[in-house]
């Protein structure tokens, strides 16, 4: 006979923790608790298969369901003494959904199931007490009207109707919390919600307990269908055949009176990764009155000295979950009258630092290998080791002046200055105007993720460490304070008020997610303590942040097979990107070093030259200037490799633009423009005319410059070549690869590696150093052209460096800067399913890259092949890269670490 029902109880469980799929997430970690002697309250389990049957066969249920639903319930039975819809001792339950994987817009679960007219008496006489009865009645019967009949609010404005019932009583009873409700108020709800049921329903509340039963195993399996369950899926491409599975349980009672309570809780902290059983709890309240936020729950730790026993039982429980799943457990409990039951566990979400921290702690005791230590925390998270934190000196400051107005719990970590927005759309639309902001609610709501992204920091005032806003911001990496009870939001006047201070929308405001602290104006930040310590500010012994995160690295430097290098101007980046771990540097823009003190006037001399003479007096300035730069850079690499791209950006760059600049403005810069090379307005006027392009983009520029003022190219080279041997004399080894930008025809790359070769082994020979230097010519790939014959162009070129920001937009036909009015909506249909921008383009750009290698290596063997797009830094493009065989990926200096971390997952994943 087909198996549609597991039991668990007594510390036996037909099912077991594996069984996710047939079980639920859910079902599959309460049989795994049973069978490890946890204390679960019995039950069983309807597995997913139902789920799949009953959609297959027009929503009826196997035949077998019944009998073994019914063996299954006369064994939980047994266990407890107690007979489902006895009336002088009932059994209860819960029934609760449960997918593979946690999903909102599934069935929210039902308590106190088998409540009638008569068994509530019999509740209350076993208990020997009758107000946590009619307590336990009135919540079932709103719970079954709501989320089993459905009757729920009929507008988005409208309270929702068993609510309102239930402010109507307390407000005539003068009650301020549902705890100070009388028997008697309790039993007036009961018949106030059935009535309420019958008029707006037209259908009577049943009290016959199966078809209460039935009735709520059939709305689990109903709401798998529901459009909010449809969306979500689509959104997470979970598959519509899954199915969900009900979880019918025994129900224990955290309502019973002052020994009794209802918690959830975390093995380790989540927003900071510490190894301490973080959580929160309230006495005498059930099911989600904990997360709800109608009473604010307490910190887990004062439950010691409430339920000292229950609490240390807690405690070795919690250390059992972590050392059998080998992973932060997020649970869920209740205490019924000092006896504690665990209700469910789950690997917990994370803040991306915590997970990153996590790892090495876990590795340090233990727990897991190496290998899982780096496979574990998501690779971006890595980041957040590096973002700054608020200045200690600004923020003393800010505490003598009286400026920290509210405390409330820290959610995520780092330090987040913005001005205040109270509501999401808000954020957004501001934070896409550039500005900072933060996102101040009393809390948030699904609909609030979009602001939440945009905001720098999220601030609410109610919610404890696992309500929304404190979630979301954990998995999305961002600073958050929840619970923050003294802030009094006044949506309709947007302003907060917080004891005597009025913060108004538009104000500047800080929050401290380490310290939780809300503090007034606009904090100056600093570098973070990784950062510290890498220049040299701070000892690395007194920094576990940075311990933590030297390990992790060191394991991803083990693991990795990809080098990771970086895109570096200056000496100062190069520094800090070898500090960070940088074997090389990819890319080096030469332009930036135009725009430097007295360079942009040569620059624009050599622009306005009518000669090639004119112009190699101009550049003859710039020379000096040039190979300066690449020598502090060289030394600062000390032998690892160089890549300089020659001049890339189109020569107007240089000069005003009439486009970006308001007409008085622009008149203003041509005139001084003219001044400074003495010449009039109107030939610098007519010059930028001259070099006035439609589309700049695909222009005169990258090597097309070369082909016609070979001049600028061959002064380039030279400064490159001249620095390299002047710091190879000194004794510091060099190795400069001198990169071509947008070449796409071989002819291209022949005549500027002969122009390299030509000039370069000239300035070596005449150098005559003791070590000679050796350098690479070779181009970058940012045209689809160039993958198409990359072959030919291989014979010219000895790397390649795809330049995957042009070779976005030259494959895709997008200009970057042009995404504004479609992207979002592109990626929101999945007609890409990312932005492309951010994250290679594998079907379309990568396959290119991949014929890009393949030819290029056919003609060059060992050809070194890179990649300097800012893809570099993604974890998926790394991967990616990783994938088609690349030497290295280049980002800039702050991805590196993310890189290396990416590039070890990549591995390690095969
Ligand atoms: P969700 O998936 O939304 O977390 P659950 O099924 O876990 O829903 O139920 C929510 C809460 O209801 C639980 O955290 C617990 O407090 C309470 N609950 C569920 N089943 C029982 C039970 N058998 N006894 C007591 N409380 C229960
Ligand atoms: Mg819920
Ligand atoms: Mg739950």
């Amino acid at each position: 006979m087909f198996k549609w029902v597991y039991f668990f109880g007594e510390g036996k469980a037909e099912g077991n923790g594996t069984q996710k799929e047939l079980l639920g997430g859910k079902g599959a970690g309460l049989a795994e608790m049973t069978n490890l002697g946890i204390p679960v309250p019995p039950g069983f389990t309807i597995t997913t298969d139902v789920c799949t049957y009953y959609y297959a066969n027009g929503q009826a249920y196997p035949p077998e369901l019944k009998d073994q639903v019914g063996k299954s319930l006369a064994e939980v039975e047994r266990i407890m003494g107690r007979k489902f819809g006895d009336p002088a001792n009932p059994l209860l339950f819960s029934v609760r959904s449960g997918a593979r994987a946690s999903m909102p817009g599934m069935m929210d679960t039902v308590l106190n199931l088998g409540l009638n007219d008569a068994t509530v008496v019999g509740l209350a006489k076993a208990t020997g007490n009758e107000r946590f009865a009619w307590d336990s009645y009135r919540r079932f019967v709103a719970m079954y009207g709501d989320v089993v009949l459905g009757l729920k609010p009929e507008k988005k404005t409208d309270d929702d109707p068993f609510d309102v019932l239930l402010d109507q009583v307390k407000h005539e009873t003068g009650a301020k919390y549902d705890t100070d409700l009388t028997t008697g108020d309790l039993k007036k709800l009961v018949r106030l919600f059935k009535e309420e049921i019958k008029k707006r329903l037209g259908v009577q509340f049943p009290e016959e307990v199966h078809e209460q039963l039935w009735g709520a195993i059939g709305a689990v399996f109903g709401s798998w269908m529901n459009d909010r369950a449809i969306a979500y899926r689509k959104l997470y491409d979970i598959p519509g055949d899954w199915g969900t599975a009900v979880n019918v349980q025994t129900m224990v009672f955290g309502n019973r009176g002052e020994t009794s309570g209802t918690g959830v809780g975390f093995t380790r902290d989540p927003a900071l990764g510490d190894n301490r059983m973080t959580g929160e709890f309230l006495i005498n309240a059930q099911g989600e009155d904990v997360v709800a936020g109608i009473r604010t729950p307490r910190p887990i730790a004062q439950l010691e000295s409430i339920l000292p026993e229950a609490f240390g039982q807690l405690v070795t429980i919690q250390n059992r979950l972590e050392s059998h799943f080998r992973d932060m457990q997020d649970f869920e409990f209740t205490i019924e009258d000092k006896k504690l039951w665990m209700l469910q566990t789950r690997t917990g979400k994370r803040h991306p630092f915590a997970a990153a921290r996590m790892a090495v702690d876990m590795e340090t005791e233990g727990l897991i290998t190496e290998k899982e230590a780096v496979l574990r925390p998501d690779a971006d998270g890595i980041a957040a080791f590096l973002s700054p934190i608020f200045d200690q000196t600004a923020k003393a400051a800010a505490v003598r002046e009286g400026r920290i107005i509210a405390k409330g719990l820290p959610a995520g970590p780092g330090g987040a200055s913005g001005r205040v927005t109270f509501n999401a759309a808000d954020a957004e639309a501001w934070a896409n105007k550039g500005e900072k902001v933060l996102l101040v609610r009393k809390f948030t709501s699904p609909e609030d993720i979009r602001g939440m992204n945009a905001a720098q920091g999220i601030l609410t005032a109610m919610g404890g460490m696992t309500s929304h806003a404190a979630l979301v911001a954990r998995q999305m990496g961002k600073v958050c304070i929840v619970g923050c009870g003294e802030l009094d939001i006044d949506y309709e006047k947007a302003q907060m008020v917080v004891g005597d201070k009025v913060v108004k929308e538009g104000d500047w405001l800080s929050i401290d997610g380490f310290t939780a602290e809300v503090i007034l104006g606009q904090l100056p930040t600093r570098p973070s303590e990784v950062v510290q310590v890498l220049s040299g500010e701070l000892n690395a012994e007194d920094s576990r942040n940075y311990q933590q995160f030297t390990k992790l690295m060191n394991w991803a430097d083990k693991h990795r097979k990809i080098q990771v290098w970086t895109n570096a101007d200056t000496p100062g980046q190069a520094e800090m990107a070898v500090k960070l771990g940088a074997e090389g540097i990819g890319l080096c823009r030469t332009e930036h070093m135009f725009f430097e003190g007295e360079r942009i006037h040569y620059v624009r001399r050599m622009i306005l030259s009518e000669t090639k003479e004119d112009r190699e007096k101009a550049l003859a300035y710039l020379f000096p200037m040039q190979k300066e730069d690449f020598a502090g850079i060289f030394k600062a690499m000390n032998g690892r490799p160089v890549t300089v791209r020659l001049l890339d950006p189109p020569l107007h760059e240089f000069l005003p633009s009439r486009e970006a600049l308001k007409p008085e403005v622009f008149e203003e810069k041509v005139k001084a423009v003219a001044e400074e090379l003495k010449v009039s307005p109107a030939e610098i006027e007519a010059r930028i005319e001259a070099l006035h392009e439609n589309n700049p983009m695909l222009g005169h520029r990258g090597c097309r410059l070369g082909v016609t003022y070979p001049e600028i190219y061959e002064m380039q080279i030279k400064a490159i070549v001249e620095a390299a041997c002047d710091v190879a004399a000194a004794g510091i080894p060099v190795r400069p690869e001198i990169m071509i930008p947008i070449v796409a025809t071989h002819q291209e790359m022949k005549i500027f590696a002969d122009m390299t070769r030509r000039i370069a082994d000239e300035v070596i020979a005449k150098a005559r150093a003791k070590r000679k230097v050796h350098y690479l010519v070779g181009t970058m790939i940012e045209l689809p052209r160039a993958c198409v014959v990359a072959d030919q162009i291989a014979k010219y070129a000895e790397f390649f460096s795809f330049g995957t920001n042009d070779l976005t937009q030259t494959t895709c036909g997008i200009s970057r800067d042009d995404v504004r009015g479609f992207l979002g909506e592109y990626v929101n249909r999945e007609i890409y399913g990312n932005d492309p921008f951010q994250r290679i383009d594998r079907e379309g750009v990568g396959e290119l890259m991949k014929m890009a290698v393949k030819k290029g290596r056919k003609a060059r063997r060992k050809i070194q092949i890179g990649i300097c797009g800012e893809h570099g830094g993604e974890p998926n493009s790394v991967e990616f890269c990783h994938q088609i065989g690349l030497n290295y990926v280049s980002c800039s200096p702050f991805r590196v670490p993310v890189a290396r971390l990416a590039a070890a997952q990549a591995a390690l994943k095969g």
